[in-house]
């Protein structure tokens, strides 16, 4: 028999235990999730100027690519908790990667419901793998959502989209790690917005850690929609909510209230980004930066150069005033949508396999 025990050391039920609904009676369903790099931007924090400082947050880096693993560690965790066999969710593409994968961490089943056709390929490949029940419907996300909490109301499946709060719980711990790096929290904090829970749980980390006295400050909070999929910004449900950031495409959004407050309260905005603002930035952070991040989380680079926009910015974001500093978040890995990228791709040189073409070939 093996000899190893877990030490629980890591992820961020080990790491944040006591700011979390957890007791003693709750088993730790984790892959190590958290404790993400918040990077330094040079080349962010010189085109905004004036002495701002642009952190970035790097959140593809979580065991399935995407910040969906800090709320999935707890949210599986109380299932299992509580009993569940099965956990069913909606899904753009990461909540499933990231519910298969902890489900199957925590030997339960997994049901995930998808829109047809509108998931990318990288998503859908983690959700087989990790052994889930896949279901394709005819509709889009916010069609698969009514479902979920229909099928929630009679079956005894727990449901793990973010209307669960325990998912926002543990995707509140990533505001805690930005106040323990910067050693306060930042002025601004941009994040791309699509149900709306997790620029909700972001404010919700930042209020508990300055009413705690560990931060002097709150950041506004500036969400930045797609263009084509804004409810909140048109505060109106976009019925055929349409963009290429298929992680964003909700034309409304469980969280709506929560997230309206907390742009509210803040001082922040709420403002849309173009499908093409969204490639360019994707393509601009990943060239200048080294930062490969899927087209819904290049929706707040996009939104930080919109700020920056002269001679009048149209993007309400609050004047970054001199010597702010700013946080973006990059909420999933650019590996999840490899198709979008082949899209963008420039051509592969061919060559012979010999030394003096290929030096020709790089001079020229
Ligand atoms: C889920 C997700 C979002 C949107 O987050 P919400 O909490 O739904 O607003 C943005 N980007 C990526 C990569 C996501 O997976």
């Amino acid at each position: 028999m093996s000899t190893y025990r877990p030490l629980h050391d890591r992820g961020v039920m080990a790491r944040w235990r006591e700011y979390l609904p957890v007791t003693e009676a709750t088993p730790f369903i984790s892959l190590n999730e958290g404790s993400t790099p918040l990077i330094h931007s040079p080349k962010l924090s010189e085109r905004v100027g004036r002495g701002c400082e642009v952190y970035i947050k790097y959140e593809g880096l979580n065991p399935t690519g995407s910040f969906k693993d800090r709320g999935m560690t707890m949210a599986l965790s109380k299932a299992v908790e509580d009993g569940a066999k099965a956990v069913i969710c909606a899904s753009t593409g990461n909540t499933s990667a990231a519910a298969a994968a902890y489900a199957a961490r925590a030997s339960i089943a997994c049901i995930v419901l998808l829109p047809a056709g509108k998931i990318a390929f990288g998503k859908l490949a983690q959700a087989f793998m990790y052994g889930a029940k896949v279901v394709a419907i005819d509709g889009n996300f916010d069609d698969a959502l009514h479902l979920v909490r229909e099928i929630g109301e009679t079956e005894p499946i727990a449901i793990v989209n973010s209307i669960n709060p325990y998912r926002l719980q543990g995707q509140k711990t990533a505001s805690f790690e930005i106040i323990d790096v910067l050693g306060d929290a930042p002025d601004v904090h941009i994040l791309p917005v699509g149900n709306a829970g997790n620029i909700s749980a972001y404010w919700m980390g930042y209020q508990e850690f300055h009413q705690l006295g560990k931060a002097t400050k709150q950041p506004r909070m500036c969400g930045f929609q797609a263009a084509g999929s804004a409810p909140i910004f048109y505060n109106k449900v976009v019925e055929k909510p349409e963009t290429v950031a298929t992680a964003i495409r909700i034309g409304n959004p469980a969280s709506w209230k929560l997230a309206s407050a907390a742009i509210t309260d803040s001082g922040g905005s709420i403002d849309i980004v173009t499908d093409a603002e969204i490639l360019s930035a994707q393509q601009w952070l990943a060239a200048h930066e080294g930062i490969f991040v899927e087209p819904a989380s290049a929706a707040s680079i996009a939104g930080l150069f919109k700020s920056l926009e002269n001679p009048i910015p149209t993007c309400p974001i609050p004047r970054i005033a001199e010597g702010s500093k700013i946080v973006c978040t990059v909420t999933g890995h650019g590996l999840k949508d490899p198709d979008i990228a082949r899209e963008q791709c420039g051509s592969v040189i061919p060559a012979k396999a010999e030394k003096g073409e290929i030096l020709r070939l790089i001079a020229g």
